[in-house]
């Protein structure tokens, strides 16, 4: 089963979240995701909170940086 992932430094956010989260389930991300939105980011959980997550999950694992993001130190992925 690959890896899902969702990376919260490709969502427009005015606190420059870098949370990266992944699953092995599209589920699991999505409902991680929804209560990150909403507990962090003051999203309000609703049938488009979950759309436009779900329009951000991608296949493999989180890159250690995202175009137009300065790359920082990550710990070793493995
Ligand atoms: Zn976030």
């Amino acid at each position: 089963m690959s890896r899902k992932y969702i990376d919260c430094r490709e969502f427009p956010s005015e606190r420059n979240c870098t949370v990266a989260l992944s699953a092995d389930s599209e589920e699991e991300l999505l409902e991680a995701a929804c209560q990150h939105a909403v507990a962090v980011h003051g999203e309000t959980e609703s049938p488009e909170l979950r759309q436009m997550i779900r329009q951000g999950i991608h296949e493999g694992t989180p890159p250690l940086a995202v175009q137009g993001v300065a790359s920082r130190p990550a710990p070793a992925a493995h």
